[in-house]
């Protein structure tokens, strides 16, 4: 029996079980096969507090799980099936074992969106990825598009640039949503351009990722000098857009996260799949707590989850001692 169990062990999980293993509770964190979530796939982070010249995104989730097991953590490198939270203690499920815990902090995070146009989903790794440092260096010297107007579009195109030949940050709107700085970033690299007001309406190729098909407004003023120089193709024209084809070898996927909610049966979540936090990092089951991403809709940074996962830790604590009519005098 486990004081507390922590699925997920992002910045969020793993910050919790540093506050719940130091408080003494026995603290089970279920990690997944591939544990340390989303920062394991980034690079540099600029912005984590406590580092001035940067730090990469596997060595802070290193120095956090050392961390955490120094405090005596236990964490388990197996997926979280399903969990049972309608009885105490709670049961969860992962790689074919039961878990029993007297709480649960959720922490499962977020999964990449797609973009949902036909021929996406069958080149996925055959030219369609969503992970520019797993997969940047299979596109040496190729032509790549980023999908996404946001942050992680600027991240992934900047990453790209050093294998790509050229890369193209394909947004919807006329205007970006990633911040100034990224923006600065990507506008100031010599290899990547910018199309606006267009639109990916399929991903075609024989095997693989060699063309996509594209609806663009008329209005962004760019629109002919891009087609001429993408060496595209003008499929119909029409007062507002033009629909033409794009030779491509690789499109990144950057369009945002969707969170890892849809496992807990009896957990309430939003419109969007956002488990439904209430005061103090609850849920609405007794005992169940939640950090990070899958709640997260705001901020989404890892500083942000490590916070939330702070508050998750303390908030379990104090509601086993109250639970257990822990007497700290004693
Ligand atoms: P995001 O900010 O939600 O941006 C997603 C982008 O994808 C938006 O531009 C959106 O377009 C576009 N989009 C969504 N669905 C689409 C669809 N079906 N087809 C085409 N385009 C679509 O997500 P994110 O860039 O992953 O960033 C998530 C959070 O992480 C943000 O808070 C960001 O600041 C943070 N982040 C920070 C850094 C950094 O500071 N280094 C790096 C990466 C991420 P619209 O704009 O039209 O909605």
């Amino acid at each position: 029996m486990y004081d507390v169990i922590i699925i997920g062990s992002g910045p969020a999980g793993l910050t919790a079980a540093i506050y719940t293993s130091r408080a003494n509770l026995k603290t089970l964190v279920i990690a997944g096969e591939r544990w340390g979530g989303q920062l394991m796939l980034t690079t540099m982070l600029e912005n984590f507090p406590g580092f001035p010249d940067g730090v990469e995104g596997p060595e802070l989730m290193m120095r956090i799980r050392k961390q955490a097991e120094k405090f005596g953590a236990e964490i388990v490198e197996e997926n979280f099936v399903k969990g049972d939270f309608r009885k105490t203690p709670f049961s969860v499920h992962a790689s074919g074992k039961v878990y029993k815990g007297k709480s649960v902090i959720i922490a499962t995070g977020a999964d990449p969106e797609w973009l949902g146009v036909p021929g996406e989903k069958e080149r996925i790794g055959r030219g369609v990825s969503t992970c520019a440092p797993c997969d940047g260096m299979f596109f040496r010297n190729k032509n790549i598009i980023v999908a996404g107007g946001g942050d992680s579009a600027m991240e992934e195109a900047i990453m790209l640039t050093k294998f790509a030949k050229h890369v193209t940050v394909l947004h919807r709107r006329d205007c970006f949503r990633a911040s100034f700085v990224m923006q600065e970033k990507a506008r100031s690299n010599p290899k990547i351009s910018f199309m606006l007001d267009s639109k990916i309406m399929e991903i075609a190729g024989e095997q693989k990722v060699e063309k996509v098909k594209l609806e663009s407004k008329v209005k962004n003023k760019d629109l002919q000098e891009m087609i001429n120089l993408m060496k595209g193709k003008v499929i119909s024209k029409d007062e507002d857009k033009i629909i033409w084809e794009m030779p491509i070898d690789g499109i990144f996927v950057a369009v945002g996260r969707s969170p890892n909610s849809k496992v807990f049966q009896g957990i309430n979540v939003d419109k969007r799949g956002y488990i439904a936090v209430g005061d103090h990092m609850s849920t609405n089951i007794d005992g169940v707590f939640v950090a990070g991403d899958v709640h997260d809709k705001l901020y989404r940074q890892a500083i942000a989850a490590a916070g939330f996962g702070c508050a998750a830790g303390l908030e379990t604590v104090r509601w086993l001692e109250k639970a257990e009519t822990i007497d700290r005098c004693k």
